[in-house]
């Protein structure tokens, strides 16, 4: 074991200086601090080459360097296995400690774990810190001591814990410990040279730190009206923020001290968003097994009766139900999909095309510049009805009539689906049901007709789903 004091700050999805539970943690421990990135070889293999997170963290690391070095320090970057990589830097720099914010996830936490080993077997230590939510693991359990499995006694249990200072952000520390990084892990590599050449999705939201923070002010003039337009993807009610929150680039405690500081029902409602946050990170936590199966025991076996050629078709946006596409094309153009559209195209991929949620799960996971395994698994399973705190089976959503309700002027449809703003209000919702078309529209050809019946599948759903009982 070496003898200076040193420190390594290990960024992953927290890519800012400010507010930092781990660099905080770091810069008290005293000593020299240095601050590593690494573009993680056993993550980056499994993402499609036209990913558009990549560019945006990308772009966050390229703010974090800068910043870094303008406090007299550098951040290093490496393109290599997270698990092997960072004892063997921790070795070669003479730190003791690595600082790192924890991460629920099933694959971080076995690769923790696996440094944690390799670290301590060196003389050093991982210390991981509690930074993206505010209560973490096994911080609020019921009366009996177990894990929370349904929302609201969870939200209930997190507001009575809460309290302000819990969502005080913490700063920054003084920029005195700053470490120069060593030449070689000094450039930050073009994305082409990681495998990632330009994307073909135009992001909707700006990525870095600058472009967070202009957001979050942005979106302080729309908090009072958030519970009003919320569920209404042609309005810009919602705040866009979701992968800011994802890598870091906003701090969940930023976002609550917003919550906190305006008196109103749309406040108040965004803040129960971020707790359903933190009630899915627990729930991975504790159920990591969810990650790939039902997590009620009775729907592990259902027998889904779906075409592949159904799965394309949702996937493509050409399903013939204009708010479904509409959806998967922001999807695939953007890396975003609004809230309400994530809930329409889930139970129409499941309960309408009858196919296994885990393959709609994955096809977010690729395409989703938000994805974060434990809102996308449990927003997944609460849409199929197989999760711990879902919506029951039987509850089917009927896309034409969420459509009208949710975009009863077709504006959010005819932004994406251009070949249908020579619809009226009505038919726009379900052209196969118009009494008259347009001169020069026809169904089939200038889009297409429904690949299935609401009606007819919603019976086979039924069917399936109660099997099970
Ligand atoms: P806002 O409405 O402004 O909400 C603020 C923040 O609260 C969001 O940024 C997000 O961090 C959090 N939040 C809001 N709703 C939820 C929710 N239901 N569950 C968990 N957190 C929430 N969210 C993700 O961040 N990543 C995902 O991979 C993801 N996959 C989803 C899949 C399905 C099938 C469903 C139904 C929902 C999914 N969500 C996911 C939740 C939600 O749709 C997004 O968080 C939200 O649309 C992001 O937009 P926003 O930032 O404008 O949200």
């Amino acid at each position: 074991m070496t003898t200076t004091n040193a420190s390594l700050l290990w960024f992953r999805r927290d890519l800012r200086l400010f507010d930092n539970t781990a660099l905080m943690e770091a810069a008290a421990a005293g000593g020299r601090l240095f601050a590593v990135f690494i573009f993680d070889r056993a993550i980056l293999q499994h993402l499609p080459a036209d990913d558009a997170r990549l560019p945006f963290i990308h772009h966050a690391v390229a703010e974090l360097k800068a910043g870094l070095q303008a406090r007299g320090g550098d951040l290093l970057i490496l393109h290599d296995e997270a698990a092997s990589a960072i004892p063997a830097l921790a070795t070669a720099l003479g730190c003791q400690r690595v600082y790192a914010n924890r991460d629920y996830e099933p694959y971080a936490r076995q690769r923790d774990a696996a440094v944690a080993a390799s670290l301590e077997r060196q003389g050093a230590e991982l210390v991981l810190c509690k930074d993206q939510v505010v209560f973490e693991c096994s911080q609020l359990l019921t009366g009996q001591g177990k894990p929370y499995t349904v929302f609201t006694p969870y939200m209930r249990a997190w507001r009575k814990a809460f309290h302000p200072q819990l969502a005080t952000p913490l700063g920054e520390p003084a920029p005195a410990q700053w470490q120069p990084a060593p030449a070689a892990h000094r450039a930050l590599p073009p994305l082409a040279a990681l495998g990632f050449p330009a994307s073909s999705i135009t992001p909707a939201a700006k990525p870095g730190r600058e472009a967070g923070l202009q957001l979050l002010q942005r979106f302080a003039r729309k908090l009072p009206h958030y519970k009003t337009l919320r569920d209404y993807p042609g309005e810009p009610g919602v705040s866009g923020l979701s992968v800011h929150l994802r890598f870091g680039t906003v701090s969940v405690r930023e976002a609550m001290s917003l919550a906190l500081s305006q008196q109103n029902e749309g406040a108040d409602c965004w803040l129960n968003e971020l707790i359903w946050r933190e009630f899915y990170q627990q729930l991975l936590w504790h159920f990591p097994e969810a990650a790939t199966q039902s997590f009620k025991p009775e729907y592990r076996q259902l027998q889904f009766t779906g075409l592949d050629s159904w799965f394309d078709a949702w996937c493509d946006g050409r399903t013939g139900y204009p708010i479904v596409d509409a959806a998967m094309r922001q999807l695939n153009q953007t890396g975003y999909m609004h809230n309400r559209l994530r809930m329409i195209v889930a139970s129409f991929l499941v309960k309408d095309l009858l196919i296994d949620w885990r393959r709609g799960e994955a096809y977010f996971a690729a395409k989703l510049m938000d994805f974060d395994l434990a809102a996308n698994n449990g927003g997944w399973q609460w849409a199929a009805s197989t999760g711990c705190d879902a919506q029951p089976y039987f509850r089917i959503f009927n896309p034409v009539t969420q459509s009208e309700k949710f975009d009863p002027e077709g504006r959010f449809i005819r932004r994406y689906l251009p070949e249908l703003a020579c619809l009226d209000n009505k038919a726009i919702h379900a052209p196969w049901q118009a009494k008259t078309l347009p001169p020069g529209f026809v169904l089939g050809q200038n889009y297409p007709e429904p690949i299935v019946d609401h009606a007819v599948q919603r019976q086979q759903a039924l069917a399936l789903f109660g099997k099970q009982d």
